[in-house]
């Protein structure tokens, strides 16, 4: 082979040589550099831009990794067999219908690379999860991304528009991202209305739900799509153990979806993608109901404290299921966010998603809400 020169000499920069649909990516913005920040102010700073449990995780889940450590030098068990049977038992499913992933953004990610192709088309709503056109733009699938429900709609302001979701669902399209409840918006769809969604949609059509703050969930007429499963074969639904369970920092997350979809994932799947720490820290967590209980009711009576705080000073947040609150100022909020960061508190701009009028703030514990309060008010 000849070695071509480079054409007009320019300096070598793989980005040329990118994929096209990698071409159409942007890196991950990682916005503050917490690390950094933890160094430089230690305690002092508040934390309330990653949707954290501040309750940590449950003391068996610390324990069983304890236990656990000295095996590291050890692959963990490819198929996570142990996390699969007790999941299997708590979601009454079998275990063949389930996926583990590093993380369940890692599964959404799989999920379109595996079904989705630039022959087809991803369907999610405006304000829907970030991942969701990540996903459908690292496959190079076509984007359509559907208005999110009005402002003043009155349950759920900026939300998922399922009945003009289900009317965008073309001849092409391979999958639909939802999130029950979804980020940013904290908004939620209850039983009834995912079935007339489901009813409308084409069997072929996978459809994902994103549970990630299922565990949060008390609206009335919110239970999960999984009792959809039985009648809907393409419905895939998705969680976490990074949000009620506490346990972010190991990435682990799965799906439950038919079991033709699991093996399809399988394909892809990297063989050790889940970490042997992630997967006796899960299998305890999910044990530990009484651990998770008390998340629980932490967030639903603080949130309700700090959305009553909020509003005292003048902050309307929208209405949530979830561990956060979005806030909206009806102005720019760059400056806000800057004035708060400049206090030690720091919270999730929303520029990216098109909000830049919002923010995002993570429910802390007690004297971190304070904190953020303490900032506003000074
Ligand atoms: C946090 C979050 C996830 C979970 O991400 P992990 O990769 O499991 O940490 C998924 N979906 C939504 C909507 C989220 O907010």
């Amino acid at each position: 082979m000849t070695v071509q020169p480079r054409r007009g000499d320019a300096p070598f920069d793989a980005a040329r040589l990118a994929n096209a649909a990698t071409a159409a990516l942007q890196a991950y913005d990682p916005g503050h550099d917490l690390p950094a920040l933890r160094r430089r102010f230690g305690a002092t700073i508040a934390e309330l831009g990653s949707n954290e449990n501040p309750l940590g995780p449950s003391p068996h889940a610390l324990e069983a990794m304890r236990v656990a450590l000295a095996d590291t030098f050890r692959y963990p068990d490819p198929r996570g067999a142990a996390l699969k049977a007790a999941l299997a038992l708590h979601l009454g499913v079998d275990a063949a219908r389930i996926a583990l992933g590093n993380g369940s953004h890692e599964l959404l990610m799989m999920l379109a690379q595996c079904f989705a192709d630039p022959a087809h088309s991803v369907v999610f709503s405006q304000y829907g999860f970030a991942v969701f056109p990540i996903a459908t733009a690292a496959a190079g699938a076509q984007p359509i991304r559907v208005p999110a429900l009005p402002r003043s709609h009155a349950q759920a302001p900026l939300g998922h528009d399922l009945e003009a979701l289900a009317a965008a669902v073309r001849a092409d399209t391979r999958l639909v991202y939802l999130a029950n409840p979804n980020n940013p918006t904290g908004t939620w769809f209850d039983d009834a209305a995912l079935e007339r969604f489901l009813a409308r949609v084409p069997a072929d059509v996978l459809v994902v739900v994103d549970e990630a703050y299922h565990e949060y969930v008390d609206a009335p007429g919110v239970t999960t799509a999984l009792r959809h499963a039985d009648r809907h074969p393409n419905l895939i639904v998705a969680r976490t153990f990074s949000k009620a369970y506490a346990l972010a920092g190991l990435r682990i997350g799965y799906l439950v979806a038919h079991a033709s979809v699991v093996a399809v994932l399988e394909r892809l799947r990297e063989s050790f993608n889940v970490n042997s720490l992630a997967l006796v820290a899960a299998e305890a967590a999910l044990a530990d109901r009484a651990h998770l209980e008390r998340a629980r009711a932490f967030n639903a009576s603080e949130r309700a404290w700090l959305a009553e705080a909020l509003a005292a000073r003048g902050y309307e947040s929208l209405p949530s299921q979830t561990n956060f609150l979005l806030i909206d100022l009806g102005r720019d909020a760059d400056s806000l966010e800057r004035h708060l960061f400049e206090r030690g508190v720091i919270v999730r701009p929303m520029g990216g998603y098109g909000l830049s009028q919002c923010l995002r703030i993570s429910v802390g514990n007690r004297a971190d809400n304070e904190r953020l309060l303490g900032a506003l008010d000074g």
